[in-house]
């Protein structure tokens, strides 16, 4: 069974991070259809799939790899903000998050040190805060 698989694969794409994201797209619209009874988000869900499975099974490598390429491009802002958002609730504990309010920096500070003077790394202005 596992031979077969192995012998079908072969020479075929397999997954990428593109595909994750259309199984994720896929998932999230199938629940949604379920929260609002809309079937229009159903077959979204399953054109997501079918998209991901196409993908999975090409034997094209060269225009899925491009593929892969222009989303991890269009994606790359989305991304990192969901990578600094997880970074920050995994420190919550730990460090206190908040914007320079002159730039806009995101900056943080240990937390439970009571006021605090911080410097913008970005723009070396200063300004008091309370961790
Ligand atoms: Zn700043």
């Amino acid at each position: 069974m596992k031979d077969w698989l192995r012998r079908f694969m072969m020479g075929r794409y397999g997954s990428d991070q593109m595909n994750k994201g259309l199984l994720i797209g896929a998932l999230a619209f199938l629940v949604l259809s379920w929260i609002v009874d809309w079937n229009l988000l159903w077959w979204l869900a399953l054109v997501c799939l079918g998209w991901s499975y196409f993908r999975m099974l090409s034997r094209n490598i060269g225009k899925r790899q491009q593929e892969n390429r222009i989303y991890l491009q269009k994606t790359a802002a989305l991304r990192k903000e969901l990578q600094f958002q997880q970074r920050k609730w995994q420190e919550r504990k730990v460090y206190a998050y908040f914007k320079c309010p002159h730039c806009k920096a995101h900056l943080r500070v240990p937390k439970g040190k009571g006021r605090v003077m911080v410097r913008c790394n970005k723009c070396g202005r200063e300004f008091e805060k309370v961790s």
